[in-house]
């Protein structure tokens, strides 16, 4: 049997780094990254044997835990319908029916295979749609790794240190203003400035990519009454957030909070592919309608809307909009983020944490980071070594500061408390 270190060391022999995915890679807090060798429920095991209560979840697809029943289910009976066909097929059309049902605003959406290829294909239609070049990204919020759209961006990138890629031409982010989050005064300056100019403003509606950061609601009160004003598109990046903090995801949370909101374009990915390389985007039925075949818009995709990956995100949406499935979700989540603070309150650590549905974050902090620097200013060595701490106990919580935690239907309470259990002796081994 390999270890974690062998397989590491063969892997960065053929692999770049040893990893498809540079946060993979453990780089932003050292140490050897674990070789997955199986998941079941909540749990994962890596080439070793040693079991882990999974906090990643695949950075978010597993909402159901790993390898739920009726998922798999769903997956075997497709895969032997054959893997692939490039020509349409029904369970597309009941994929995007499933999506749209959930997702009030959203009349049409396109499937694709990754966020990346979502994100970029909104930008792509945004900018189609208005004649217009400029865009606004506000920094910490990740959208992908389409060119125009790294720039500044959180997650991998910050580990290393860039503030952009190599290989991105200056004249590709040209039209990328980066703005921080939740800043009243930059937004409303850089409307004033580029207003007109703008096609669309791309938003992590709930920002996971800085940990987990809230737009605040006077924030997106303003993007939104701006983007009207001068006629750019409102893009919500809920690729993370969709599916995952409530069942019509953040949007359906902003219309609650702030009466008559819409945003204009959606990007959807992970939860919908329930673990498979599954994406889409969406708008109004006019504006879909740009797209390729039908308009001057090109968008296409040799994998899209595969018959396996529709398959399990179908069995996926069918699980999550169960009676009372986000009540349970949230219920568990909160006891984890609210057990964190108590735990860090009784041993002296100042930690404070946020939760909605199944997505949380925390923060080695007084109160909640409302940007990207602020969450970068938070104590990182603290972070490292308790994740280092948590990973010792059997808890595989995500290997960065900066990125969120997601907690599954899978995790009991049990798990709640062998996660608390951890964590108590994982700060008072910090002190
Ligand atoms: N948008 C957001 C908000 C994301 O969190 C991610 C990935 O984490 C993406 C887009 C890119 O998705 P993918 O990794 O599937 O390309």
């Amino acid at each position: 049997m390999a270890t974690n270190e062998e397989l590491f060391a063969r892997a960065q022999r053929v692999i770049p780094g040893g990893v498809n995915s540079p946060v993979r890679a453990f780089r932003a807090v050292g140490g050897t990254p674990r070789f997955i060798q199986r998941g079941q429920g909540a749990y994962i095991w890596d080439a070793e044997g040693q079991k882990y209560v999974d906090y990643i979840g695949s950075w978010g697809p597993m909402i159901l835990g790993h390898g739920h029943p009726a998922v798999v289910d769903a997956v075997q009976k497709a895969l032997l319908d054959g893997f692939s066909f490039g020509a349409p097929t029904e369970r597309e059309i009941e994929l995007a029916e499933a999506i749209l049902a959930l997702v009030p605003g959203c009349e049409m959406v396109r499937l694709v295979s990754s966020g990346t290829e979502a994100g970029m294909s909104a930008l792509r239609l945004a900018r189609g749609a208005t004649g217009r070049a400029k865009f606004i990204k506000f920094e910490g919020c990740y959208h992908g790794h389409a060119d125009p759209l790294l720039v500044k961006a959180g997650s991998g990138l910050a580990t290393f240190g860039f503030p952009t890629s190599a290989g991105v031409p200056e004249d590709v982010v040209k039209h990328t203003l980066v703005l921080p989050y939740n800043d009243i005064p930059a937004l409303e300056a850089a409307f004033a400035e580029h207003g007109r100019e703008l096609a669309c403003v791309m938003i992590e509606p709930i920002a996971g990519n800085m940990n987990f950061v809230r737009a605040s609601l006077p924030f997106m009160t303003l993007l939104r009454e701006l983007c009207t004003q001068h006629g750019a598109m409102l893009v919500f990046d809920e690729v993370m957030s969709g599916f995952r903090v409530a069942l019509g995801g953040a949007h359906s949370l902003f219309q609650q909070w702030i009466p008559g909101f819409k945003a204009d374009v959606f990007v959807f990915g992970k939860v919908i592919g329930g673990g498979m390389p599954l994406a889409a985007f969406g708008a109004s039925k006019e504006v879909m309608s740009q797209l390729a075949p039908l308009g001057p818009v090109y968008q296409a995709g040799t994998l899209s809307g595969n018959p396996v990956a529709t398959a399990c995100g179908l069995a996926t949406l069918k699980e999550i909009a169960k009676p009372g499935f986000y009540e349970a979700l949230g219920a568990r989540t909160t006891a984890l983020v609210r057990g964190l603070e108590a735990v860090a309150k009784d041993v002296g650590v100042p930690l404070v944490g946020d939760s909605l549905g199944g997505m949380f974050g925390f923060f080695f902090e007084q109160e909640l980071p409302q940007n990207y620097a602020t969450v970068m200013a938070t104590d990182k060595e603290r972070f490292n070594r308790f994740f280092h701490g948590m990973l010792q106990r059997g808890v595989y919580l995500a290997p960065a500061l900066y990125e969120a935690g997601f907690v599954s239907a899978a995790h009991t309470q049990a798990d709640i408390d062998h996660t608390l259990e951890a964590a108590r002796e994982s700060l008072l081994a910090l002190k």
